[in-house]
């Protein structure tokens, strides 16, 4: 058990995007109604912005441990959102045609031929396809396209719809949110050998704490400093578009997806395009750069969508760590404080285990095996 008590109201989580709101939602499942303080709306960050693949072998780019967590998270996401549509009578589906994820030069041809040496491609059911077989099945791909391989237990979901649904959960659960709500920096009283958050500060008033949750993506580096404590969070830059292409309806069936862009069937006839990357602060705006590096790299997959007419662009912050794994779990000189940031391109994948393991490990103090290398201490200096 938690060495300190965990009251019904006193657990704040400050953050009002997917993280914040999945370990806030899974507290309810222990009867703890948490208060989640947002500064702006629900949604507002990286949340809101992303385009959703939940595809832990194929968009993470890494094998190992990161892939473990992502598939664990993966295989939770139909308990997760069947709960969720019970719950709010809401209309929340997973893309289910999968994912073919594409050989358009030398390198990633060189890739695909290693496949049978990939670890999870059997628990994913994988399989890899010649060049003409990926073309019959996706007649729009480049025919300068060398291979391919279908996934098809790698999905996309629409972040805002997950967004809607789990903030209209949260809030038939008890659970209070208050959007509007900057958190300015968190009061503490010192032990003898470790300290307490008793107080956060915010541009409306202050809050006791119980226990606390920082789950302030790409923002987390103020409330960092304001313990006393290095969370080395930095923005990182992610913009994507939709496009309308000539041809209603499209043909476009899976997400295609080659050098980490991606083309993904959306709604309403439109294709979502992504992602370019940059790092360059807290400047949020969408450029001509980054469309043009979307174009360029999508158009090498499917040539098609240089006549698609460019519907909306936007950009998002993700939070990125030092290593690019996220920060999870308890501090350890501020024993009522948790954290769950930093999970970078994979947040939307990692929503629902990382809400649930965060609340367990708020609730029993015991550590899911699944983050032992996310610990947050890994960047502490005293450590
Ligand atoms: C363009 C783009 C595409 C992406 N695509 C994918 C994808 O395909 N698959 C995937 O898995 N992930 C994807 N991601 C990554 C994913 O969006 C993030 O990892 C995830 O949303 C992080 O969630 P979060 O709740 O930690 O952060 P956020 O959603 O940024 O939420 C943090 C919240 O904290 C609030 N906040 C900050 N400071 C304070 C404060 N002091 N007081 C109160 N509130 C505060 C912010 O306003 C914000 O609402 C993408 C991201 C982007 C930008």
């Amino acid at each position: 058990m938690s060495d300190f008590s965990v009251a019904t109201s006193d657990v704040l989580v400050i953050g009002g995007g997917l993280i914040g709101l999945s370990i806030a939602w899974h507290l309810a499942d222990y009867g703890i109604h948490a208060t989640v303080l947002e500064r702006g709306s629900i949604g507002s960050g990286a949340s809101g912005a992303a385009t959703g693949l939940l595809a832990p072998v194929t968009a993470s780019g890494r094998f190992g441990h990161m892939v473990d967590f992502g598939l664990e998270s993966l295989r939770y996401y139909s308990d997760f959102l069947s709960i969720l549509r019970e719950e709010t009578q809401l209309q929340i589906a997973l893309q289910t045609e999968g994912l073919l994820r594409v050989a358009i030069d030398k390198g990633a041809e060189s890739m695909l031929s290693k496949f049978d040496t990939w670890p999870h491609a059997k628990a994913l059911e994988m399989v890899r396809l010649t060049a003409s077989e990926a073309l019959s099945i996706a007649p729009y791909l480049s025919p300068e396209v060398r291979g391919a391989v279908i996934s098809p237990l790698e999905r996309q979901i629409n972040p805002r719809t997950l967004l809607a649904c789990l903030q209209k959960s949260c809030l038939m659960r008890g659970i209070t949110i208050l959007e509007n709500t900057k958190v300015l920096s968190i009061g503490v009283s010192r032990g003898s050998d470790s300290k307490r958050a008793t107080t956060v500060h915010t541009e409306n008033g202050n809050y006791s704490v119980g226990a606390l949750v920082i789950a302030t993506g790409a923002w987390s580096a103020d409330l960092g400093k304001s313990l006393g404590y290095p969370l080395p969070i930095s923005p990182n830059k992610g913009q994507v578009l939709t496009a309308l292409p000539a041809t209603t309806p499209h043909n476009v069936r899976f997400t295609v997806y080659a050098n980490h862009s991606y083309i993904i069937p959306g709604e309403d006839n439109a294709l979502i395009l992504g992602s370019a990357s940059a790092n360059c602060g807290f400047d949020a705006r969408p450029t001509l750069k980054g469309i043009t590096d979307i174009v360029a790299s999508t158009a090498q997959m499917m040539p098609g969508i240089l006549d698609a007419e460019l519907q909306h662009t936007w950009c998002g912050l993700r939070p990125a760590t030092p290593d690019y794994f996220p920060i999870l779990g308890r501090l350890q000189m501020c024993q009522n404080v948790f954290v769950a940031t930093g999970h970078y391109k994979n947040g939307i994948l990692l929503t629902p285990i990382t809400g649930k393991v965060i609340a367990s490990e708020i609730i029993s103090g015991d550590v899911s095996p699944l983050i032992t290398n996310y610990r947050p201490d890994r960047f502490s200096t005293s450590n």
